[in-house]
């Protein structure tokens, strides 16, 4: 797990950093509040992060007020570390959102336990995260995870003028699944399926349960062709695999139908637009027969 530490005095940082790097963390050093502000803005910082009080400039109060200030994801779980050790400076500083409070000098193994605690804590927020976040069936994002992601990568294309693709996918005829084998055949199904999905995407790309039987991508960097190239791939793997119940052999084969747009020239773009455009090419897909990939330019009236 990686720490961040703010701590302007050179003796005191070299410790804490000897101290955490022994145990096994790695250690991102800052040397006051501003330098520790501007890393926990970036994407990916560290989740743990040991602030000194007295800093020139930003003091690391004030580092914990705007961490708490703000609308994240995770949580950063904050440990105060000061010269300061009268029970009012205590309290000023657990008032202040941080989560503990270590007098310096501190004992090497009360700091070790203590960040085992903090540790504990990230982990069980991060599940806690993870429930709210995932398909409990699939294992893919569910509806709105999947959506928060959308709208994210959405905003960055336009930003970056990148491409991004999505492709809207919905079983065909699954009701006659359940209807011929139950609903717990069903399920099996829908847990085969993504993982077929999860197989044919790529690391970047995200994949959600939009709904019942409907599966949802997006494909940062992705252009319409090569969307439509992966959705292809997909179907194919969908159409020649098939679920094996234990009981006497039987296999459930199903097909998907395959709606696909991206963002490319065509900017600024909304997610409301992107989700409506594959949606109608998927629409078009099933009017076409099903067992296809239609992207919304093919889109004609019949
Ligand atoms: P189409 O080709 O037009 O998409 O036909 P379809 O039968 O797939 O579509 P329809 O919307 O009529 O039926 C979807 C079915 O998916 C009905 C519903 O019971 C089933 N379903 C939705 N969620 C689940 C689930 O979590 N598990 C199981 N086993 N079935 C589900
Ligand atoms: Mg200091
Ligand atoms: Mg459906
Ligand atoms: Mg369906």
């Amino acid at each position: 797990m990686r720490i961040l530490i703010a701590e302007d005095e050179p003796i005191s940082r070299r410790l804490l950093e000897n101290a955490l790097t022994k145990w096994g963390y790695e250690v991102v050093v800052t040397k006051n509040g501003e330098e520790a502000w501007n890393i926990l803005q970036q994407e990916n910082s560290p989740n743990l992060v040991i602030l000194d009080w007295m800093m020139p400039g930003m003091d690391g109060i004030e580092v914990t007020r705007r961490l708490r200030g703000r609308q994240q994801d995770n949580y950063v779980y904050i440990i105060l570390l000061t010269a300061r050790s009268r029970p009012e400076d205590i309290i000023a500083g657990l008032d202040s959102g941080v989560d503990d409070y270590i007098v310096k000098p501190f004992f090497d193994e009360e700091l070790r336990y203590r960040l085992k605690i903090g540790e504990r804590i990230i982990r069980l927020e991060q599940r806690i995260l993870n429930l709210a976040r995932i398909d409990y069936l699939t294992g893919l994002l569910n509806r709105r995870a999947f959506m928060e992601r959308l709208e994210a990568e959405v905003s960055r294309a336009n930003r970056t003028r990148g491409d991004l693709g999505l492709i809207i996918i919905d079983i065909d005829f699954f009701k006659r699944v359940n209807d011929t084998y139950g609903h717990q055949a069903g399920d099996l199904v829908l847990q085969d399926f993504a993982k077929n999905l999860t197989e044919f995407c790529r690391g970047y790309d995200f994949i959600g349960r939009y709904g019942g039987e409907e599966f949802i991508i997006g494909l940062p960097g992705t252009n319409l062709e090569e969307c439509g190239i992966i959705a292809e791939r997909i179907r194919q793997q969908i159409e020649t695999s098939h679920t094996s119940l234990d009981e006497e052999g039987v296999f459930i084969n199903v097909t998907a139908s395959f709606g696909i747009t991206a963002m490319e020239k065509a900017y600024p773009y909304t997610t409301d637009k992107l989700i409506s455009a594959a949606d109608n090419a998927l629409y078009f897909a099933k009017n076409s027969g099903r067992n296809t990939v239609k992207n919304y330019k093919e889109i004609v009236n019949k």
